[in-house]
């Protein structure tokens, strides 16, 4: 399907193009959720009796894991599940450990994926002595009975509350989460909603297609016909008037599902797209490190005692030079960039070269690629089949 390509997130990808890099990424998985949205498969659970040993083993991984990046850390991210369910005090001990054990650049993005709900002017004060200078905040959806039919906890009122509130406390880089395509969700109340979400003032907007996750209640209802999935045409419209107003107010499309105002991009994420080691802490967490990718176990309780027990706790596989390029081709083809072409046969040598510029010679041809000052990329056209066009340039 169109909207498959912009799935739900993309702070899990793993690509490698080269290992001199100097700068690095640290990311947190904060598995718990007060409660489960419908349409989430990730590792995450509402059950807190573990949060506080799941910090302390995390604390403990840390230090575990400190020789990972010989990078400076440059950005820091805290995602999940549910950040903004810990307490600064937790989150000021995950960095001081952080500091402790890696160098950190003092102008590091240090972002908080956030409820609304969790965002008491009390919480965001303390949340900003920590050192945190970014927000993340998941509001999906400004209408009240869209957020129902995905079982999120917050309201509309409760999302644009949290905005004002993490702005007087002096909170101004903020980004906000979206999605098209909910059940219930007509194109003409997406438009009011992309309308209202360019006037607020927040610097990024990452929207995503909703997608039905095989096993998650959502795609379960779908398969029983309790929910019509949104169609692709809508999809279509939904996604280019997106493009359009957030075009219009200033915001750049730097990544298919990701727009900032200028000087605002997402420093994490771009690092993942710019193929940066990154350590992921925490479980179910992701690492790379140039050659390897690594993931730690999807249990809290296995994750904790395999820490404490010293036993291994993650997997690992090491990359080979076809994985390398077709992650590399993955991300970089939703980039604005596009595909580095001289940066590719550098990394990865004349004959993926020749691959890659082979399997996207249609696309240029029907408009869908279009080559300039040696970079590949995807018109808007492109766009909407992308999946189609980055697994034919996959080389399998
Ligand atoms: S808040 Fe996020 S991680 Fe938690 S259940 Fe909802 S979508 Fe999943």
């Amino acid at each position: 399907m169109f909207y498959s390509f912009i799935n739900h997130r993309t702070n899990r990808i793993f690509v490698n193009l080269s290992t001199k890099t100097t700068m690095a990424g640290i990311y947190f998985h904060i598995p718990f959720c007060k409660t489960r949205c419908t349409y989430c498969d990730f590792y995450t659970q509402t059950d807190f009796s573990l949060q506080q040993d799941v910090v302390n083993a995390m604390l403990r991984e840390i230090e575990i894991r400190k020789t990972y990046l010989s990078e400076e850390v440059e950005t820091i991210y805290f995602g999940g599940g549910t950040p903004s369910t810990l307490s600064a005090a937790d989150i000021k001990n995950l960095l001081n450990a952080v500091s402790s054990f890696f160098s950190v650049n003092e102008d590091a993005e240090i972002t908080l994926e956030a409820n609304p709900d969790d965002l008491s002017a009390g919480y965001l004060k303390e949340l900003i002595k920590t050192g945190v200078n970014r927000l993340s905040i998941g509001i999906q959806s400004f209408d009240d009975l869209q957020l129902k039919a995905i079982n999120r906890r917050h309201t509309a009122r409760a999302a644009l509350d949290s905005i004002n509130v993490a702005h007087q406390t002096g909170i101004e880089n903020m980004s906000i989460d979206l999605i098209f395509g909910l059940p219930g969700q007509s194109l003409e109340s997406w438009k009011m909603q992309v309308d209202m979400a360019v006037k607020l003032r927040v610097q990024h907007i990452s929207a995503y297609g909703l997608t039905y996750e095989q096993g998650t209640p959502l795609w379960h209802r779908m398969k029983s016909g309790k929910i019509i999935p949104t169609d692709d045409d809508t999809m279509i419209e939904m996604y280019n008037y997106l493009v359009e107003t957030c075009s219009k107010s200033d915001f750049e499309h730097y990544e298919i599902s990701n727009f900032a105002k200028p000087g605002h991009r997402s420093r994490h994420n771009s690092a993942y797209w710019k193929q940066r080691p990154y350590l992921g802490i925490g479980p179910a967490a992701h690492s790379y490190d140039g050659n390897s990718r690594q993931w730690n176990v999807s249990s809290n309780k296995k994750y904790c005692s395999f820490i404490s027990e010293n036993q291994p706790f993650f997997e690992k596989e090491i990359l080979s030079l076809p994985d390398k390029y077709n992650d590399f081709v993955m991300v970089s083809m939703r980039t604005i960039e596009g595909i580095d072409l001289e940066s590719l046969k550098n990394n990865f040598g004349e004959k993926l070269h020749d691959f890659c510029l082979q399997s996207a010679e249609k696309y240029i041809q029907d408009s869908k690629i279009v080559r300039k000052f040696n970079f590949l990329r995807l018109t808007p056209e492109g766009i909407h089949i992308s999946d189609k066009i980055i697994a034919d340039m996959m080389y399998v």
